[in-house]
């Protein structure tokens, strides 16, 4: 993010959008747009970018982009698309761009669906060269390949009985588990979703006749078989799942698959500290979703007319001071520590919203793998503020499940002692579980304060951050404002820590 100019900011540009101004310079004509036409709009002063084949005239939104006007002119005169996604797919372009929209691309480029190209590849290279070994070799050498493969792999089958109809995927996973399968039922439109690495399987159907709101998920982890089962309506007989949407039984990216909302219920909201909530939402009964450790989802509510989102990272609703056991998920509430901003537009709106309204809550992403903790001697996590958010079951799941775990130091920063977020709950968890122990680090304390204080820096990271022995698995874990998590990262570097042992959790 760059610092904004006054006047500059989200609201400012939805109020812009929304004055009746002509942004296009075309008087509200849509028109086509050939790629001679897009390339000569290239300066900020007239500036195009197509994004999936839709073009937009950018230049009054330049002073407005968070990412500041040189990251926009990247894409000038260009399809953006690309760029667009490796930096913030998740953003609503379309509601917050459409004032802007100039018209289609002339003559879209064609790109073949990523499962045709893969099947011609699969023909030429390895039917060709033969099978057995080849083909072995080369799935070895082609990760896309094995996409291939795994897509020929899934499949499903559906059956029915006088009550129940059963969707069965077989995803001859073995390591299959709740968190890799995102179930939605609501109004006769099913959708199961199977993860896999950075592609996913998909069902989605609009169901041939009514089902009850409840759905049941069985998965059998060791064959990898997931069972979907919905109870009819009414006892009558189906001739069909139901009509596929686009989607439908489809092995892509998911970074290739449009986010999903669900609409959940706020059912309650509570202080943390002076500035920041846990606010608890409950899904809908027909969804079934657990978001990973170390995963955030993204939140969506419509400020002003314009779609506006940004990502969170659930939480537990407490820390668990027993770890005997695995934490128990209840898999129908999500919770959320959200710091509440005084100019901020999304946690403004979400502040406002009354016990029982709904917000939209997307699908997990993230690319944290609890696998990077599992061999880990020595956890450390650096937190600046609600940086802390990803940090809560990451703690829980290193202190329940890490067996060969030894320590977890939480170092957290932040400004004053009344922005230390759970603060009782870490001391407590600090006195209970030896393998435990945190360190609060103020950069702008109060003259009582006796602790740590500073600003993350080379030395203070040299004090804090040490193996428990020489030769230790250490996984360092960093998350906070962006400059203090980029900083972080370069102290660690500095310090010897080598990438593999630091995790950023970013956007
Ligand atoms: P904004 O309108 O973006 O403003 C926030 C503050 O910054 C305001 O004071 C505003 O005036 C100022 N500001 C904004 N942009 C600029 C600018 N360009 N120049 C100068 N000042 C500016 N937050 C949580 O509280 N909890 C979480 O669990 C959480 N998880 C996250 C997970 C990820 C992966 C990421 C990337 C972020 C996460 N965040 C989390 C942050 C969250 O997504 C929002 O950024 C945050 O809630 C602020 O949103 P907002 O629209 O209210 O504020
Ligand atoms: P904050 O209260 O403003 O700051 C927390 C601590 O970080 C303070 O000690 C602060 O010190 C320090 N800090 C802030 N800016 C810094 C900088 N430029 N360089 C060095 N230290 C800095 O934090 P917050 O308002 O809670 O914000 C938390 C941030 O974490 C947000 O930006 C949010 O987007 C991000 N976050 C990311 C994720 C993720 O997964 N990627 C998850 C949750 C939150 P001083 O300000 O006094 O310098």
């Amino acid at each position: 993010q760059v610092p904004l100019k006054p006047g500059r900011s989200l609201m400012d540009w939805i109020r812009l959008t929304k004055s009746g101004k002509d942004l296009t310079g075309l008087k509200g004509r849509l028109i086509e747009v050939t790629e001679d036409e897009l390339s000569k709009h290239n300066k900020k002063e007239d500036c195009w970018i197509c994004i999936r084949g839709f073009v937009y005239n950018v230049t009054p939104y330049m002073e407005y982009h968070p990412g500041g006007e040189d990251e926009l002119m990247k894409a000038a005169g260009t399809d953006g698309t690309d760029l667009f996604d490796q930096v913030h797919r998740w953003v609503n372009y379309e509601s917050m761009l459409k004032e802007c929209l100039v018209g289609r691309m002339a003559v879209k480029p064609i790109a073949a669906p990523k499962v045709i190209s893969l099947a011609c590849k699969f023909v030429k290279e390895t039917l060709l060269e033969g099978l057995g070994l080849n083909m072995f070799l080369y799935a070895q050498r082609n990760y896309m390949f094995l996409s291939l493969l795994y897509f020929l792999f899934y499949s499903y089958d559906w059956f029915q009985t006088d009550s129940l109809v059963t969707i069965v995927i077989y995803t001859k996973q073995k390591d299959m588990n709740a968190e890799l399968v995102i179930v939605d039922c609501q109004d006769k439109r099913l959708r199961g979703e199977i993860i896999m690495d950075d592609h996913s399987y998909l069902v989605e159907v609009d169901l041939d006749h009514a089902v009850s709101e409840d759905v049941a998920v069985n998965i059998a982890e060791k064959v990898g078989k997931v069972e979907i089962i919905l109870s009819k309506k009414d006892n009558i007989h189906w001739k069909m799942l139901g009509q596929p949407w686009e989607g439908h039984n489809t092995f892509i990216k998911r970074t290739d698959r449009g986010l999903f909302y669900r609409k959940c219920k706020l059912v309650s909201k509570t202080e943390v500290t002076h500035d920041t909530k846990l606010f608890c939402l409950m899904l809908p009964k027909g969804t079934h979703l657990r978001v990973p450790t170390g995963q955030h989802v993204y939140l969506k509510q419509i400020i002003a007319g314009t779609e506006v989102v940004k990502p969170y990272t659930p939480v537990l609703p407490f820390l668990p001071l027993d770890f005997q056991e695995p934490p128990h998920h209840d898999g129908v509430h999500i919770y959320l520590m959200i710091k509440i901003y005084s100019r901020g537009v999304f946690t403004q709106a979400l502040d406002h919203l009354q016990i029982g309204d709904y917000i939209f809550v997307s699908n997990p992403e993230g690319n944290f793998k609890k696998s990077q903790v599992q061999t880990s001697e020595d956890l450390l996590l650096l937190a600046g503020g609600t940086g802390f958010t990803p940090m809560v079951k990451l703690l829980n799941f290193a202190l329940t499940e890490v067996s060969c775990l030894r320590t977890v130091k939480l170092i957290f920063f932040n400004k004053t002692e009344d922005d230390i977020l759970w603060r009782n709950q870490l001391e407590q968890l600090a006195l209970k579980d030896e393998r435990f122990e945190v360190q609060f680090i103020l950069s702008q304390p109060t003259k009582d304060w006796v602790g740590k204080q500073g600003k993350i820096s080379s030395s203070l990271l040299s004090e804090f951050v040490k193996r428990s022995r020489r030769d230790s698995k250490v996984l360092i874990c960093i998350c906070g404002p962006a400059p203090f998590t980029e900083q972080g990262v370069q102290y660690l570097k500095d310090l010897g820590y080598s990438q593999e042992e630091i995790h950023a959790f970013t956007a």
